[in-house]
């Protein structure tokens, strides 16, 4: 008789992003063994800094691959015989889906049927998570978007997340797979990529702080987003996956506020006045804007039994300490 303990294992395709550190460093918790796909750049190496910055780089099995190179993933999947897959790997960008649109396109959405395609073809049972978004959402259709608004995308970004979506559901129903998707509102930590808008402006704030910088440059700032914590956004990926049957879920707060209802929080906090320091400019501005967003996680929260539990405000708070903390260790240094 084995008496060693079953270990489940995970794989995560875009390990080395936002999302991918905090679901690592959740799932170890959890006592997975965690794989993540990363792939090389030329100054870099892979890009590790943030499994770094949550202490759990020496915890994870790293190897190399592109979402874009069915072959790589396929040889992954082969070695990792994987119970849980997370497809986390994007461009995730907004505005730089108009710059790469076919980049976009083939990562952002081909890239997720190469991970089914090689699900299937390596006959795997392993469940499957697929990132999906609220941008899709779009122009919105209804006030409140759950999971039976329709679509309306606003950027290549959001198409191609579409086709994302609904490959997931087509390879649910037409091969039976076990393939969730989350469309997940946005979501921020002290770990969110520095082109964002809130890490942009709580990145900005400490410069100012701390005399690096005079201003701050954004564009619109009357857009209204539905913004969480990754913390807590990963916890309802993983939820996703334990339940008996897939299926797909809106993971939101449930309330919106403005870009510049967000900025106060973090000029506020370092004890800065807004108008003495942005600048609007007409180039931030995108082709196509996302106006509001506004989710209804209601299904979340009754069959994941999932809850949002951090505010915006503690949030951009934790994010400009972190800015803050980060920038006087550079100066140290
Ligand atoms: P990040 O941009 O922080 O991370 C994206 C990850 O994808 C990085 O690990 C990146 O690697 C990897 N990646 C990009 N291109 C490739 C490629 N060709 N092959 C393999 N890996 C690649 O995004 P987040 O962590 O914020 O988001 C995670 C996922 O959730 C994404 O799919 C995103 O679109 C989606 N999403 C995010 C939301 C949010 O608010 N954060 C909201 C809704 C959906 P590298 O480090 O090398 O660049
Ligand atoms: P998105 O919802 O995935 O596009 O997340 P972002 O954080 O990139 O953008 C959120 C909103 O902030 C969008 O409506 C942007 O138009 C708006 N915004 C205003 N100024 C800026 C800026 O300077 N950078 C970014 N990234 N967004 C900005």
């Amino acid at each position: 008789m084995n008496l060693e303990a079953w270990v489940p294992r995970a794989l995560i395709t875009g390990i080395t992003g936002q999302d991918g550190a905090y679901l690592a460093e959740f799932l170890l918790g959890k006592g997975y063994e965690v794989w993540g796909m990363a792939r090389r750049s030329s100054t870099g190496g892979l890009h590790l800094d943030r499994l770094e910055w949550l202490g759990v780089l020496d915890r994870v099995n790293i190897v190399e691959g592109d979402i874009a190179d069915m072959s790589s993933i396929m040889r992954i999947i082969s070695e990792c015989q994987p119970h849980e897959v997370y497809n986390l790997a994007a461009q995730s960008f907004v505005a730089t889906s108009w710059q790469q649109p076919h980049l976009t396109a083939d990562v952002t959405g081909v890239g997720v049927l190469n991970v089914l395609e090689a699900l299937r073809i390596l006959k795997s049972e392993a469940r499957f998570y697929q990132a999906s978004s609220s941008e899709m959402f779009g122009l919105i259709q209804h006030q409140e978007q759950s999971e039976t608004t329709p679509f309306y995308p606003r950027s290549p970004y959001a198409v191609a997340k579409l086709y994302g979506h609904w490959i997931t559901v087509n390879y649910r129903e037409s091969f039976g797979m076990h393939a969730s998707s989350g469309i997940l509102f946005n979501h921020e930590s002290p770990l969110r990529g520095e082109e964002f808008v809130t890490r942009k402006v709580t990145a900005g704030v400490a410069k100012i702080k701390l005399g690096l910088e005079k201003e701050i440059r954004l564009g619109n700032i009357h857009a209204k987003r539905d913004w969480g914590h990754a913390r807590d956004y990963v916890r309802a990926m993983w939820l996703m996956l334990q339940q008996e049957t897939a299926d797909d879920y809106v993971v939101a707060t449930g309330r919106t506020w403005t870009v510049e209802h967000m900025l106060n929080i973090a000029f506020d906090h370092a004890g800065l006045k807004v108008a003495d320091h942005l600048v609007i400019d007409p180039a931030l501005f995108r082709p196509a804007e996302v106006d509001v967003l506004l989710g209804k996680p209601d299904k979340a929260i009754a069959n994941l039994g999932w809850k949002p539990t951090i505010s915006l405000e503690a949030m951009i708070c934790e994010m400009v300490d972190a800015d803050i903390a980060r920038l006087k260790r550079r100066m140290r240094a």
